[in-house]
């Protein structure tokens, strides 16, 4: 796999606790959880766009533009696909529905990382 700069999730092990929180919002399930702490299992899962780093409460999360394999859409695809426990779709956090019924986006609230559909974001945003 040709390897290329470009922008990579870095993991800062010092700061992780290994609490899991960033695991199941990467769609790409490039995060698990070894030996204590978070990692990026495969540079070609990993595509740099970032929507774990909201999701980290230490911090530990940044991006940073690296020479790595580069992102591969078919390996995500086998990835997702050969185990369920890789794909686990996100839900609002509102109404209960799920990515694969309607798009729904990252937002923060009092400290926490959550997921809103957006049929529940325009409630949100008006009151
Ligand atoms: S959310 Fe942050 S602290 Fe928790 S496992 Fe992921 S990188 Fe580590
Ligand atoms: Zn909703």
């Amino acid at each position: 796999m040709a390897k290329a700069k470009r922008p990579i999730v870095r993991i800062d092990e010092e700061k992780c606790t290994g609490c899991g929180l960033c695991v199941s919002p990467c769609a790409e399930g490039a995060i698990e959880i070894r030996d204590g702490k978070a990692r990026v299992i495969k540079e070609e899962l990993c595509d740099g766009a970032g929507f774990c780093i909201g999701t980290c409460p230490e911090g530990a999360l940044t991006v940073e533009e690296r020479e790595a394999e580069e992102f591969s859409e078919e390996a995500v695809h086998k990835h997702t696909q050969s185990n369920p426990r890789n794909y686990i779709p996100q839900k609002c956090f509102r109404c209960g529905r799920n990515e694969d019924e309607l798009p729904i986006m990252p937002c923060r609230s009092a400290g926490e990382s959550l997921w809103v559909c957006t049929r529940c974001l325009p409630a949100l945003i008006h009151g």
